[in-house]
């Protein structure tokens, strides 16, 4: 045969042989996996595998800032108990959506941080490749696992690690790595097909043992002073029914953590959220469900605990958190749903809660409720925090199944105690780290993931951090109301520059900066709010349009303190010159 002929031959056998590639295999195995969203930003390698996901049908979210778009993932994976995908570039791309991951895995929540990179023969020889960066070495430390495909052959192996590492026993985040060259591989179409997995019961029920949870119950039947907290573990783990019936049949008061609140509604007769000091200090058996003994609960001891004896239990999917910062005298491991249920039916006939107790919180919880009521009420121009939020809370309440995304300093602390939340999930915050910048991430996921309306409450500089994506908002025309509560910088706008040159204190904007003008340019509704009356207006407005829109509510630049709550955090010198 002559050489022509010989081409000729191969190129039918081609022909005939069904092919497919890199590009193709991923979109396919995502797919078969329910993986049908993507948050991401395009780039090189990975610009046209965007476009191949969308025109196979899956929505894919252009983000102009990889943060934003690796926030939205894994607030995603949060209120869906599926790992949400966030698709970056190569090393800067990476690393952007690198801070994401991180958190992601600090909160517990499941992602995928899937990212193009560079070609592993010229970075792992240090050669200098477009953006050369060895990512998968970078990533580890900062997820819960990472994995990297070399062959399209594995792309349904290696999507299926993923999943199972992100969604199995305690959630987190997971980095894949996809290297350029993997995208344009080609193989065989059957074969292909045949390397996919659909994932099986990614995240199977964890049983706790009986023992553990006899245990447990005795422990919490012995308590004059007893305690429940709920953590944003309780609200991840969609066990809402077993929990709500739990805590009834108990009796037992109930602080929730700020992402657990609504798992049952702020205002319900057992709720100790507005005596949250009493119950930390005079409790005696507390019960974690989902919580842990981190920071935001002073690691379990010291003065906000008082000095009475404690007894914890702790109920976690995670094996390792007990005893991790002070003894728990009856472990629970297992997932939430299942332990939850197991405690139920093991309370029999449960004697009802201590009622000096359970009317002491109730008492003070009560008094201090009514004491913040006036606060609330008030209608003073400029603004403070309590009369701005006094009309969000009341709008909250009238629209239940809103999503409220917070984060700021003070603007997130009163605003954590002051909107009760009716539903569960329908609070997202700064999470673990108390970090700034979630906001518009979470305000698109919000919107994207549930259909539900979004109101976002962001402390002016908190919002600085994510604000581009109001583009991203109006492109793809979703119904979220920003409300910026603008004193005019960080905690507030009244700083001084005490050094005599002319630039600002480190801690204040530009005054009287107009934030409703940035969503003004892409087509956006923009209000400037002065008083509460005129905020409670365009809110409801925003609402019940669905149109993209941004409140600038001007507030008393004096309004807020250093630090919002978390002032004892911030070291300050006493040998300041002046
Ligand atoms: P919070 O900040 O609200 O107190 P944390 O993030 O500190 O909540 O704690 C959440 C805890 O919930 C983590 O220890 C995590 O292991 C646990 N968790 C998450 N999902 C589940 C689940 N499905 N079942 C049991 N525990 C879970
Ligand atoms: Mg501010």
């Amino acid at each position: 045969m002559s050489e022509a002929a010989v081409k000729t031959n191969a190129a039918a056998d081609a022909e005939e042989r069904e092919l497919t590639d890199g590009f193709n295999l991923i979109i396919d195995a995502l797919k078969l996996n329910g993986l049908n969203t993507i948050y991401g930003v395009p780039g090189i390698p990975i610009t046209d595998f965007g476009r191949m996901a969308q025109a196979a049908g899956i929505r894919v979210l252009s983000f102009r800032h990889e943060q934003n778009a690796g926030y939205a993932a894994s607030i995603a994976g949060f209120l869906t108990k599926k790992p949400g995908v966030c698709l970056t570039v190569s090393a800067p791309g990476f690393l952007n959506g690198l801070t994401a991951l991180a958190h992601a895995t600090t909160n517990c929540f499941p992602m995928i941080l899937i990212s193009g990179s560079s070609e592993r023969e010229i970075v792992d020889l240090q050669q200098g490749d477009y953006e050369e960066m060895d990512q998968l070495a970078i990533a580890k430390p900062l997820c819960k696992a990472a994995f990297r495909v070399l062959h399209a052959a594995d792309i349904g192996i290696g999507l299926a690690r993923a999943i199972r590492a992100a969604v199995s026993g305690r959630p987190g985040g997971v980095y894949l790595d996809l290297p350029a060259k993997l995208f344009g591989q080609v193989m065989d179409a059957e074969a292909g097909k045949k390397s996919l997995v659909k994932v099986i019961d990614a995240a199977p029920a964890q049983i706790p043992s009986p023992e553990s949870i006899k245990r447990a119950l005795d422990v919490l039947k012995s308590a004059k002073k007893p305690l429940i907290i709920l953590g944003k573990g309780a609200a991840y783990a969609q066990a809402d029914d077993a929990i709500r019936q739990f805590v009834e049949k108990s009796g037992i008061p109930f602080l929730p953590m700020s992402m657990a609140k609504g798992l049952l509604p702020d205002t319900h007769a057992q709720c100790a959220g507005a005596a949250r000091s009493t119950v930390l200090k005079d409790s005696d058996v507390v019960m974690l469900i989902g919580a842990r003994l981190n920071w935001l609960l002073s690691h379990g001891k010291g003065k906000s605990w008082g000095d009475a004896p404690k007894k914890f239990i702790q109920i976690d999917i995670e094996p390792k958190e007990m005893d991790s910062n002070v003894e728990i005298v009856a472990p629970v491991v297992g997932d939430i749903g299942s332990c939850v249920n197991a405690l139920l039916s093991g309370m029999g006939n449960w004697p009802a809660a201590p009622a000096d107790w359970v009317g002491a919180v109730k008492a003070k919880r009560d008094d201090n409720v009514a004491k913040m009521a006036p606060r609330l009420m008030n209608n003073n121009v400029p603004m403070d925090y309590h009369g701005a939020l006094g009309v969000l809370r009341t709008i909250v309440k009238e629209r239940p199944d809103a999503i409220l995304v917070n984060e700021g300093a003070n603007t997130l602390d009163l605003a954590r105690g002051i909107i009760d939340i009716y539903q569960p999930r329908k609070r997202i915050d700064v999470g673990t780290w108390g970090i700034m910048g979630i906001g518009m991430g979470y305000a698109i996921a919000s919107a994207v993931e549930t259909g539900k309306p979004v109101l976002c409450v962001e402390g002016d500089s908190a919002f600085g951090f994510s604000g581009m994506e109001v583009e991203t908002i109006c492109r793809y025309n979703l119904p979220v109301c920003i409300v910026i509560f603008n004193n005019d910088g960080i905690y507030r706008g009244t700083d001084v520059n005490s050094s005599g040159s002319s630039d600002p204190a480190p801690t204040v904007f530009v005054k009287g900066s107009r934030y409703d003008k940035m969503i003004e340019a892409f087509g956006g509704v923009g209000v400037n709010a002065t008083s509460p009356d005129e905020l409670k207006r365009a809110v409801n407005a925003a609402m019940d349009s669905g149109k993209p829109t941004l409140i600038n509510a001007v507030l008393d630049p004096a309004a807020g303190s250093e630090s919002g709550r978390i002032g004892n955090l911030n070291p300050q010198s006493k040998l300041k010159k002046k």
